[in-house]
């Protein structure tokens, strides 16, 4: 356990894990328990329990390194159940870092020998191996093929265990269509070229929108080069309490983009959040590459304003979800609507945030599914209100949530990527 020594001063602990007990004191007591946070938070407003609260969780953080609290049940059940939506950071009039705290607070769990669950843990893995990942979603073919979730069911793996969940609801791509990437050597004078992140999520079951990301950059005269050694941003560990592994990742991709100045272009808006860190997470090489992320859409419809171009009709009514992380004003959250307010004949409607979050929360959606439904459940039903033909979300998590609970409706809209409706319209125009 870690010895309640002194912070280093200047350091936070995205930057340095050696004192995190000290660091976690240090931001936590800024926290005057006000409770104006307590409205905003999705999880408080689902149960109005103190312990699913901003400042409930903050006590428990403090109550564990104080030892006054020991890593019980409840306490990882509540300090886990966050979604991470930092909705509460943004109203916190004292300003108290709370997603660096309840990252500090799960490794805290960790270090007290709480493992991260056994559906946490074969997510993670997945989540790292293509190979691996490539295996399992032929397998998972197979078994939706075969209906194995029917099977599932007599050994008490129903449609809420996180089994049951990927065998009946996760959205599975065709096999053919696999995203294929081009790692450019070296730039020639004169070439308009840009980076893509592809994130481990989005190239195995959104390809999709890597293809059209790909397409639609070509289209307008960019050379998109997608470094081959770049891995997971490192969201999920570090969400999980694994700052290390998260540390290493944002070293190995901060090397893998080096510092040329293309940008690094960002189709999920999750993984943008993360690398929006990695000036504190990668001290060499990582504020370069925070200072070059843009998202698609954000870069899309920079380029098309200044190049006054126009894009292909499309009919249709486009209701827009904007994932927590796509709130982050360094990743420009209205990108997404200005973008497609630009494609003639499109009805674009912006949809509330519901109780703050969808619950998608990296792998909730699949691990925390009671939660995540009912989070979800007010968006659902303002887009069943909308009548929409697509549900356009910028975040490959968010977006195989929501895909999956409008996926039982007779006649569901497609969920989609906005850059996807770009390709489209582009494709109209020619
Ligand atoms: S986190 Fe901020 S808003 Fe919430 S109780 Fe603490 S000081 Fe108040
Ligand atoms: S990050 Fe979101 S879910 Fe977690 S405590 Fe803050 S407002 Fe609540």
């Amino acid at each position: 356990m870690d010895a309640p020594t002194a912070a280093e001063p200047g350091l936070t602990f995205r930057e340095s894990p050696q004192n995190p007990a000290a660091r976690i004191r240090d931001i936590a007591d800024l926290c005057v328990k006000c409770g104006l946070c307590l409205p905003h938070c999705p999880t408080y407003r689902l149960v109005g329990i103190e312990g699913e609260s901003p400042r409930g969780r903050i006590s428990l953080i403090q109550g564990l390194v104080g030892e006054a609290l020991t890593a019980s049940d409840r306490v990882v059940e509540h300090l886990e159940n966050c979604t991470g939506c930092l909705t509460c950071q943004s109203v916190c009039p004292a300003k108290v870092p709370y997603g660096e705290l309840i990252d500090l607070g799960r490794a805290q769990l960790r270090v007290r020998g709480r493992r991260r669950s056994t559906s946490t843990r074969i997510l993670g893995v997945l989540s790292r191996s293509r190979v691996v990942t490539g295996i399992l979603l032929g397998l998972l073919r197979i078994a939706r093929r075969l209906r194995v979730d029917r099977l599932a069911l007599l050994f008490g793996i129903g449609p809420n265990h996180w089994l049951g969940r990927v065998l009946a609801h996760l959205h599975i791509p065709a096999r053919n269509s696999a995203f294929r990437p081009t790692e450019i050597a070296s730039a020639q004078p004169g070439d308009r070229q840009v980076m893509l992140f592809t994130g481990c999520v989005s190239r195995s079951l959104d390809p999709a929108t890597l293809t059209d990301t790909t397409r639609v950059l070509e289209r307008i005269g960019f050379r998109v080069n997608v470094p081959r050694a770049q891995v997971c941003c490192g969201a999920l560990d570090l969400h999980d309490g694994d700052p290390v592994t998260a540390r290493n990742n944002a070293a190995r991709n901060s090397v893998a983009f080096g510092t040329l100045d293309q940008p690094i272009i960002t189709v999920a808006s999750g993984c943008a959040a993360t690398l929006a860190e990695y000036a504190q997470l990668a001290p060499v090489g990582g504020e370069s590459l925070s200072g070059r992320l843009t998202s698609v859409e954000a870069f899309i419809e920079e380029y098309l304003s200044a190049e006054e171009q126009e894009l292909g009709t499309l009919d249709g009514r486009a209701v827009i979800f904007e994932p927590c992380t796509a709130r982050n004003p360094r990743l420009r959250p209205s990108a997404s609507r200005k973008l497609l307010e630009r494609v003639p004949g499109l009805d674009v409607v912006e949809l509330g945030t519901g109780l703050g979050c969808c619950g998608a929360s990296g792998h909730h959606f699949i691990t925390r599914a009671g939660q995540a439904d009912a989070l979800a459940a007010p968006i659902v039903q303002e887009i069943a209100e909308s009548t929409p033909d697509y549900v356009v979300v910028s975040n490959v998590g968010c977006a195989l949530h929501i895909g999956s609970l409008l996926s039982s409706w007779a006649d569901p809209p497609e969920v989609l990527h906005p850059i996807s409706l770009i390709a489209r319209s582009l494709a109209r125009r020619d």
